[in-house]
């Protein structure tokens, strides 16, 4: 699903990112899967904190909150209207079926308006104490600010302990995700636009958001217990989650069967060079036995090998598949000529920050610049 955004900037000045100073818009994007339960809280406590924002002079009184509904077979969707008829501040997007966490929020970032989005779940797991927090770290000019755990005794024993051994696999692979950062994220309209051209299907957010590099910050908060209702993340789609993880980003399981090859390919030459020996040097040897076991095992090994020759070649097709920009830039300076600036010929007079997406999204990226002087 892909809604473009069509909104502008409220303010374009600031020092590192280009809202540094001025009012900014914000907007909290909720994915929600069957959270009657908790919604209504939800929304009173959230409406409270954009009212406190704003009176400290922090956001702009537009700001809002989106509720993005994942296929509920509940009343989310009703509770979501009502919201809207009785505050205009909250919004709403239905989604057709239930995609999915990741997709839902991915649906809510890319389709709604704000210079920040701050991403969360419903059912006020996440501490909004961070919140505050957050912008303060993005008025000091971080593009995306990752909410991290800093205690998890409110999850069960089995949910830490499941974690904390994901985030090892997934460092194994050689995949930079952020331990103890789930969706709980603040992300500027700069990172989103540059989220927008990641467009691969298996979507794992929580690895690709800290693909896009940009100037990052962290603030800690601890999880609280869920508000109301049950997890919506059984099992099942913890490990699918969890697959997509790795798939997404390492090609490493592929190269493995490459390795498992070699080694048993090697390994059965020399069992046979062992079984040749025997045969010659004793008299202990089993006819037909060399024979029928050692190429068993060496051409089990050579088909594992070429496996992964053929896996390497997949790794490829999978990786230009994904079509993921190549590069992002993150600012660029240019020098503008001043004709008459000095006798010996033109002297560079203020840099032009012009932030650019690249690759193949270059002319779809809205061209934004501030001035440096
Ligand atoms: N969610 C969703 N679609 C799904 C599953 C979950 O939009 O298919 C939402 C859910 O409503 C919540 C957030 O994703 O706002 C996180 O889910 P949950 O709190 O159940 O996960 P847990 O905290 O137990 O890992
Ligand atoms: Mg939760």
């Amino acid at each position: 699903m892909d809604l473009p955004y069509k909104g502008k900037a409220t303010q374009n000045a600031g020092p590192n990112n280009q809202f540094g100073v001025g009012m900014v818009r914000l907007n909290l994007v909720i994915p929600c899967f069957n959270e009657e339960d908790v919604l209504p809280e939800t929304t009173r406590r959230l409406l409270a904190l954009l009212e406190e924002l704003v009176g400290d002079g922090m956001i702009d009184s537009s700001s809002s909150i989106t509720y993005v509904d994942d296929g509920s077979h509940d009343r989310t969707w009703v509770l979501i209207e009502g919201f809207h008829t009785t505050d205009p501040r909250v919004h709403g997007i239905k989604l057709s079926r239930n995609h999915g966490h990741q997709n839902a929020l991915l649906a809510g970032l890319l389709s709604v308006e704000g210079d920040v989005l701050i991403s969360l779940d419903a059912d006020l797991q996440d501490d909004l104490a961070a919140i505050p927090r957050m912008m303060a770290e993005f008025r000091n000019g971080a593009e995306i600010v990752f909410g991290v755990r800093d205690r998890r005794d409110t999850d069960s024993f089995f949910k830490r302990f499941s974690a904390r051994s994901y985030y090892r696999l997934l460092r194994r692979f050689g995949v930079n995700v952020l331990q103890d950062h789930a969706d709980f994220r603040l992300m500027s309209r700069r990172a989103i636009e540059e989220l927008r051209g990641f467009r691969e299907v298996n979507l794992f957010l929580r690895g690709i958001v800290p693909l896009l590099g940009l100037h990052t910050a962290i603030v800690k908060y601890d999880r609280h217990a869920r508000f109301a209702g049950k997890s919506k993340y059984p099992l099942i789609k913890m490990i699918m989650l969890a697959s997509d993880g790795v798939t997404s980003f390492s090609t490493k399981p592929l190269q493995w069967s490459t390795y498992v090859g070699g080694v048993l390919s090697l390994a059965s030459l020399s069992f046979g060079l062992w079984a040749l020996s025997v045969r010659l040097l004793t008299d202990r040897s089993v006819p037909g036995w060399a024979s029928t076991v050692v190429p068993m095992y060496f051409l089990g090994g050579l088909q594992l090998l070429f496996l992964g020759v053929i896996g390497g070649y997949v790794a490829k097709i999978y990786a230009e598949t994904k079509q993921r920009p190549r590069f992002i830039v993150e600012k660029t300076l240019q020098r503008r000529a001043r004709p008459s600036a000095s006798p010996g010929g033109s002297l560079p007079d203020s840099g032009t920050m012009r932030p650019v997406s690249a690759g193949r999204d270059y002319e779809a990226a809205e061209q934004r610049s501030c001035e440096t002087s």
